[in-house]
């Protein structure tokens, strides 16, 4: 016999997490399931070792258009606020100073431009000049041709969070629930099966069933997608990236100036949020074959969620072959050769810290997780961040970065949704959600 629930959701990643967090905490929703296949919560995207750990607003990330760093913005709030409120020890999140660095006078004269669209949006950043820069970063500047322009947008307030340790706390904070909020650890989905408004799921321990269905199962989500009849024109250009370890070199998180035509931030220097004595930078974009970095069994469903017709082919060669993409991951390639690899790396890095030596940075091994780009063949476009596809009575999410930033704005939307799934029997405690999260 099948259990029932009034919602089912697949990962206990950090969306996920949120999303069971928001149901039981402002919902009046009767029951909830949350399914994982690994022994704990949040091992894959959301790990600490996996991402970089920053909770994006789009001030510092220079390939967001004023349009997504306003909504990214107002996402990351919600979790700034959740996180000065449940974490004043600071077990889950550190605050860092952070800055974007701009080096040569193109560089130089787009990040003024941006300052000056961007300034409305984050008052609190600052524009600062060579010796100021000097004073808060002093080895950005050491050793550095004084003749090289270079230019920085600076903040103060660079939250650092353990995506891991936040998904706890989502899913520890139901543990007194009054509802039926039951969450299967090691328990993997193997196929789901929609029989008009509800949906069967298969596992290795029963079967389940619901009115409702959210899947956050990051890169997996277009497999159950796809199972379900939804999705079809959507495939996944699987991203991984690579972190390297260098001396402690730094006091705040340090980007640098992206290409807005690619959608991942460009090589960084980030202190980690728990440990001292190192910075870490990258992360690299290294195309791959598999769903989940490291898990060779998602080498086949990530086959299986290829489109394998003339239009997945043509938007391939199209992406691929698009100059500024092409030169992108060829050089991410040749980072991965032995002996030249990490030297080739060091190059980026001494953009930030001209007087590093490349033996000093080594590559990370086990770190850096696999960002799902979703990749439309309809329009033969790579999309620039998160999907989300909605079916009849189920949502599926994709979540590349900034997806651990949005956690909690995505479960709010998705909350929302599932209210209209469930015919609003159920209703959403608007008033107590804006008192907590201080929105108007
Ligand atoms: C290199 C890199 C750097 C990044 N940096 C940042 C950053 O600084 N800031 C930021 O906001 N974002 C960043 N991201 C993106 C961020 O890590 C993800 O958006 C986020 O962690 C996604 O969370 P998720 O819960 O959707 O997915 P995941 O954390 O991957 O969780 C999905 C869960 O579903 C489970 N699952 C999958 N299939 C099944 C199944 N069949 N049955 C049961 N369970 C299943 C998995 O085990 C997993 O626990 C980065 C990503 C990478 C790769």
């Amino acid at each position: 016999m099948a259990k029932d629930y009034d919602v089912i959701i697949i990962g206990g990643g950090v969306s996920g997490t949120a999303l069971l967090y928001l149901l039981d905490k402002y919902t009046d929703i009767g029951s909830v399931a949350l399914f994982e296949k690994e022994k704990k919560l949040a091992q894959i995207a959301s790990h600490s070792t996996q991402n970089s750990q920053t909770l994006h607003f789009g001030d510092i990330e220079t390939n967001y258009t004023f349009a997504k760093a306003k909504s990214v913005s107002a996402g990351a709030r919600l979790v700034q606020t959740y996180l000065d409120t449940y974490d004043k020890k600071k077990h889950m999140h550190s605050i860092f100073p952070k800055m974007v660095l701009a080096v040569g006078t193109d560089e130089v004269n787009r990040l003024r431009e941006r300052y000056k669209e961007f300034k409305s949006l984050f008052p609190q950043l600052e524009l600062i000049e060579r010796d100021e820069i000097e004073r808060k970063e002093p080895l950005i500047v050491k050793g550095r041709d004084p003749d090289e322009e270079i230019v920085a947008l600076w903040t103060p307030q660079g939250y650092t969070v353990d995506y891991e340790k936040l998904s706890q706390s989502f899913v520890s904070q139901t543990k007194d629930s009054t509802k039926r909020v039951d969450v299967f650890m090691d328990t993997q989905i193997n196929h789901i099966k929609r029989n008009g408004r509800t949906y069967t799921l298969y596992s290795d321990k029963g079967s389940f069933k619901t009115e409702a269905l959210v899947v956050d199962a990051g890169a997996m989500s277009i497999k159950f997608a796809k199972e379900a009849g939804y999705g079809e024109h959507l495939s996944i250009l699987s991203v991984a990236g690579n972190f390297y370890r260098g001396p402690e070199v730094l006091k705040s998180k340090v980007y640098t100036m992206q290409n807005p035509k690619l959608p991942f931030a460009a090589v960084h220097g980030d202190p980690d949020v728990h440990a001292t004595g190192y910075t870490r930078f990258g992360p690299t974009a290294l195309p791959l074959l598999m769903l989940e970095r490291r898990n060779w069994k998602t080498v086949v469903p990530y086959f299986q969620t290829a489109r394998w017709n003339f239009s997945g082919f043509a938007s391939l060669f199209k992406i691929t072959g698009d100059p500024t993409n092409a030169k992108y991951i060829f050089k991410n390639i040749l980072y991965e050769l032995p002996l030249i690899g990490s030297r080739l790396f060091a190059k980026n890095v001494k953009k930030i810290i001209p007087t590093i030596k490349s033996g000093s940075i080594k590559k990370d091994r086990g770190y850096g997780g696999t960002r799902p780009q979703i990749v439309n063949t309809n329009t033969r476009t790579l999309s620039m961040g998160e999907a989300r596809v909605e079916g009849q009575n189920a949502i599926f999410n994709i979540t590349p970065s900034p997806g651990a930033s949005t956690c909690l704005a995505n479960a709010l939307r998705d909350t929302q949704q599932v209210l209209k799934f469930l015919n609003r029997k159920y209703r959403f405690k608007t008033e107590r959600f804006k008192f907590d999260f201080k929105v108007e």
